[in-house]
């Protein structure tokens, strides 16, 4: 039997579990590409519910109990003395999310002797060190397609929040003022403006459809071109890469994964090339930007805005200087974590589990490592092509 650590984020503040605002969430067909959603073999939760923190527990203790495994559920993940860590030398499988990442380092690693199994509950596995991963023989899967179209709604959300200048705005009516010249000095409309997409992945290729009805100017950059097709239907101009496609747009979005290529990718350099005035919006990851760079061409002028919910580390100390920084639009990482997402990737982990103990094939598409090399998904997203 297996034991199972789950690391979470914790509860609301006012308690667990929260009063919902709305009775039911839509039911998907499938997704966008036609790749059907998760199919667990049963579900413990209601779908709408919060799973992703500690007390709903993904849904997952009555599936793996009633299963004879033991599920160890935390929030406490950082330093030697975490409970995390504390529970990690005999874990079978560590889940978590990438808002509330279990970093599994390779000095982590190195002290989890049986592990088996790590799965991202939602996108994106660098917070699992791969090439240990690779040597050690553990599996990892992510729940791909979970959330992608939730961080699309909110990169299209941040976009508009930063060049409409929604945010001062907002805080102009809390406080009880009515200063027009004041909430409109740095509004503008997005329509006409060049807009560029690092990425046109699931959910680069989601945002470029959701903004194209914007009349606003296309182009992206990836490492395979889009097809024909599609780069004619949104008017897309391609760049073959990001110092190109950066000179000549005005708002620039980030999906890409991080990966030693785009780690600090968006430093100093590459944000002089850009106009002056630019808006970044990164769902992608925190470390695709320099922090410190982009803090500076904030307070400069060089950009106008930026925004995002990825931060680095994961959570973000009280005093990360983005929280501070002017014309920022941040939340914390929860564009991925909507109740419908969290719904998709709770119902696949458990498909991911189920597949695991009953010794079958995880899909290729939720495999990002597997018997010792980069796998499914993960061939394509993080080996290097
Ligand atoms: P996909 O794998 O569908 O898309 C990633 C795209 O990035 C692919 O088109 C890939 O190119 C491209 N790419 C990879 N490396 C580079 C590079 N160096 N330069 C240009 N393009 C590159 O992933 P998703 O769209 O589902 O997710 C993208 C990322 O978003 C995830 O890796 C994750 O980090 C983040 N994410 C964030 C969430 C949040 O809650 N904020 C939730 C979900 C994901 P190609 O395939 O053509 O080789």
């Amino acid at each position: 039997m297996a034991k199972v650590l789950l690391v979470l984020y914790p509860d609301p503040i006012d308690g667990y579990p929260p009063r919902y605002a709305r009775d039911r969430i839509p039911v998907l067909d499938a997704y966008p590409n036609g790749q059907t959603l998760p199919t667990p073999e049963g579900l413990d939760f209601v779908p709408g519910a919060l799973v992703g923190s500690v007390s709903g527990e993904l849904g997952l203790r009555r599936y793996l109990e009633e299963a004879g495994h033991t599920l160890v559920v935390t929030s406490d993940k950082e330093g030697a003395d975490s409970e995390f860590e504390r529970e990690l030398p005999d874990a079978d499988v560590v889940i978590s999310q990438p808002f509330w990442p279990a970093y599994l380092t390779p000095e982590r690693l190195a002290k989890a002797p049986n592990l088996k199994l790590a799965v991202t509950a939602g996108i994106g596995s660098d917070h699992v060190d791969l090439a240990t991963a690779i040597e050690k023989n553990i599996t990892v899967a992510e729940v791909t397609y979970s959330n992608s179209i939730g961080v699309a709604e909110h990169t299209v959300m941040q976009v508009l929040a930063l060049v409409r200048d929604f945010i001062p705005q907002h805080r102009i009516v809390t406080e009880g003022g009515w200063n027009i010249a004041d909430a409109v000095q740095r509004s503008y409309d997005l329509e006409g403006m060049d807009v560029g997409v690092l990425a046109a992945g699931r959910i680069g290729r989601a945002v470029i459809e959701r903004l194209a009805p914007f009349g606003v100017r296309l182009h992206y950059t990836d490492r395979h071109r889009l097809p024909e097709e599609v780069e004619k239907q949104h008017g897309l101009t391609f760049h073959p890469d990001v110092r190109d496609l950066v000179r000549e747009i005005d708002v620039l979005t980030v999906h890409a994964p991080l990966t030693a290529e785009t780690e600090g990718l968006i430093d100093d350099e590459l944000l002089s090339t850009m106009r002056r005035g630019s808006y970044i919006v990164n769902p992608a990851r925190g470390a695709i930007a320099d922090r410190d760079a982009i803090v500076r061409a904030l307070e400069s002028g060089q950009l106008a805005g930026y925004a995002g919910d990825v931060w680095f580390p994961q959570p973000a100390q009280a005093d990360h200087p983005w929280r501070a920084m002017p014309h920022n639009a941040m939340t914390p990482h929860t564009s991925g974590s909507s109740l419908n997402g969290q719904a998709r990737y709770a119902a696949g982990t458990r498909e991911i589990l189920e597949d695991f103990f009953a010794e079958r094939p995880i899909r290729p598409e939720y495999l990002i490592v597997d018997g010792g090399g980069y796998a499914g998904t993960g061939a394509h997203s993080y080996a290097k092509s």
